[in-house]
């Protein structure tokens, strides 16, 4: 490596914004619109961070399925003033559960939930719920013995305990009651399946779902590579692989971050650094370093990794959901999306892409498998499944998503809180934002935000950013839609310390 070049820029008006996904290139325009110019370095090829549209061999594809909904209007706003109004699809949501070989309607429907189960099965359900009543499991701290305690044991096994296992990686034994509770509120997926079984029963009131939603035409981004147009010619720069590395402080402020650019380092000096990487690796580039506690807060945050498998396919091959949650516990695939259906401009001649979703843990087997083993695997499922025709598979795309998630264990708030403090006391211009960068489960609307009233307090303003998704208007009211990523998806169990390291020691043993 060479010695950190500076780079010329005006030292009084330059903002510094590392990372150009959602917050970081909102922050960068929003800057822009207000006159001042920023510097937005980015260590990838592509702008978007998770909310990206992957591409290869002309075949675009989500991180996940990225929907846009949002309750807060100045984001709305915001996405309209990016992209004109005709590049947005109005796109109905569909999504069904398939387990056990069948499609179960969500919300469940009474007919459907009892052709598919069948009578003996139903059955089976109501004597377990029954049974639950009578004699309720003992430990309800747990999200298993919460769910099976309102729903019986068979319900939960059907609709919650291989989902939520496979999304957060470690037994529902270790998952805190408090997010069941919290998701579970008056409507579940088990109260739909007993109201569905048991029509006459005085019945729950259904949250409505969101029903549609916004979607770029040529996927989220679209979204952000517009963004990145715009902020260009506002006369800000977005430097593509360019890693920040290093932020140096000095007297209670960032002074600089330096930036590697393909083995060449950079200087930029700052005036305020805008970050959505993720705050534990902001607090270990610190120099000079943190202190070991905060080193010791920095390596205690965790995260949950994500990988997608993107098949082409015949288009009948296909399936009319957005996406498909994947039940069945003798596949490692949690969900399934078309794109198709997101969205025709992703797909073409006849042919659709399915995303196949693995939910993680960065360097275990599934996230070290090669490529071309990983697409085999893909293809295996979903003829396990009997969903597909793996014969019929034209191309297969991996891509992998470190840090996915943000996990919500025992400690993460009081490590959050430490590094909180130490950047307010020494380095106060620099402000987290976004979801990593804040270690918030955050869509991008929230992420948005966050990095929108980042840039009035660098103006100003005095915004308590951390309050964003926390106050009851950020809310998502629809929290109980569905396991995971149900409501807009804001929401995260908060999962012991010990649990999370437990299954990570079980790296290497996860697998198909
Ligand atoms: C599976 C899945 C499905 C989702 N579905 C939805 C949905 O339906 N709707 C929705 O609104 N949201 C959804 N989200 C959430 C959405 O993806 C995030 O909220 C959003 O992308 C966060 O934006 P961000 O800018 O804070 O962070 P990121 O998207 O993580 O972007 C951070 C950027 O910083 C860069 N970076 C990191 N470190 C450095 C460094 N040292 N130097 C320079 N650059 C760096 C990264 O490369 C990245 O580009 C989903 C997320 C997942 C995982």
């Amino acid at each position: 490596m060479t010695t950190a070049e500076p780079a010329e820029v005006d030292r009084d008006t330059e903002v510094v914004v590392i990372g150009a996904g959602p917050a970081g290139l909102t922050a960068a325009y929003e800057l822009g619109k207000r006159g001042r110019a920023s510097t937005v370095l980015e260590a990838d090829d592509v702008v978007g961070g998770i909310s990206r549209s992957a591409e290869r061999d002309g075949w675009r594809f989500d991180i996940g399925g990225h929907r846009f909904f949002t309750k807060v209007q100045a984001v709305e706003d915001l996405w309209h003033e990016i992209l004109p109004d005709e590049d947005f699809l109005l796109r109905p949501r569909m999504s069904r559960i398939y387990y056990n070989g069948k499609f179960f309607d969500y919300p469940l429907k009474a007919s459907n939930a009892l052709k598919n189960l069948g009578v003996l099965e139903a059955g089976r359900c109501v004597l377990s719920y029954a049974w639950a009543r009578v004699r309720p499991p003992k430990d309800q701290t747990n999200f298993e013995g919460w769910v099976s305690a309102r729903f019986g044991s068979r319900l939960y096994r059907t609709f919650f305990k291989t989902y939520t296992e496979k999304v957060w990686g470690v037994p529902a034994t270790e998952i805190q009651a408090d997010w069941a509770a919290q998701r579970i509120k008056n409507l579940s997926l088990a109260s739909a399946v007993l109201n569905a079984v048991l029509p006459k029963r005085n019945q729950t009131e259904i949250t409505t779902l969101i029903e549609e939603f916004q979607y770029p035409k040529y996927g989220p981004g679209m979204m952000w590579e517009r963004c990145r147009e715009l902020v260009e010619a506002q006369g800000s720069k977005v430097l593509m692989r360019t890693a920040a590395t290093t932020v140096r402080h000095e007297a209670g402020h960032a002074v600089a971050v330096v930036a590697d650019t393909e083995g060449v380092r950079t200087e930029y000096p700052c005036s305020h650094v805008v970050s959505s990487m993720p705050i534990s690796t902001l607090l270990k580039v610190m120099d000079p370093p943190v202190p070991p506690e905060v080193q010791a807060a920095a390596d205690g945050l965790a995260y949950r990794d994500f990988l997608t498998v993107a098949l082409v396919m015949p288009e009948e091959a296909g399936f009319p959901d957005n996406w498909i949650y994947v039940h069945s516990p003798e596949v490692n695939v949690g969900r399934i999306q078309n794109f198709g259906s997101w969205s025709p401009y992703l797909v073409k001649d006849g042919r659709t892409c399915l995303g196949l979703e693995y939910f993680v843990f960065e360097g275990d087997r599934l996230w070290t498998m090669p490529d071309h083993e990983l697409v085999e695997l893909g293809k295996r499922e979903l003829h396990k499944l009997g969903l597909a025709d793996p014969a019929k598979v034209e191309a297969g795309y991996v891509v992998r998503c470190p840090k996915a998630y943000p996990v919500y264990d025992d400690t993460y708030k009081a490590n959050v809180q430490v590094l909180r403090d130490w950047l307010e006391a020494n380095a106060a211009n620099v402000h987290p934002v976004g979801r990593n960068g804040m270690h918030k489960y955050n869509n991008q609307d929230h992420s948005m935000y966050t990095a929108m009233l980042t840039v009035e307090n660098i103006l100003g303003a005095h915004h308590d950013i951390w309050q964003v998704n926390v106050e009851a208007e950020y809310h998502e009211e629809k929290a109980a839609e569905g396991p995971e990523d149900g409501g807009t998806g804001r929401d995260a169990p908060v999962i012991p310390r010990a649990a999370m390291s437990a299954a990570n020691e079980k790296r290497g043993r996860v697998g198909a």
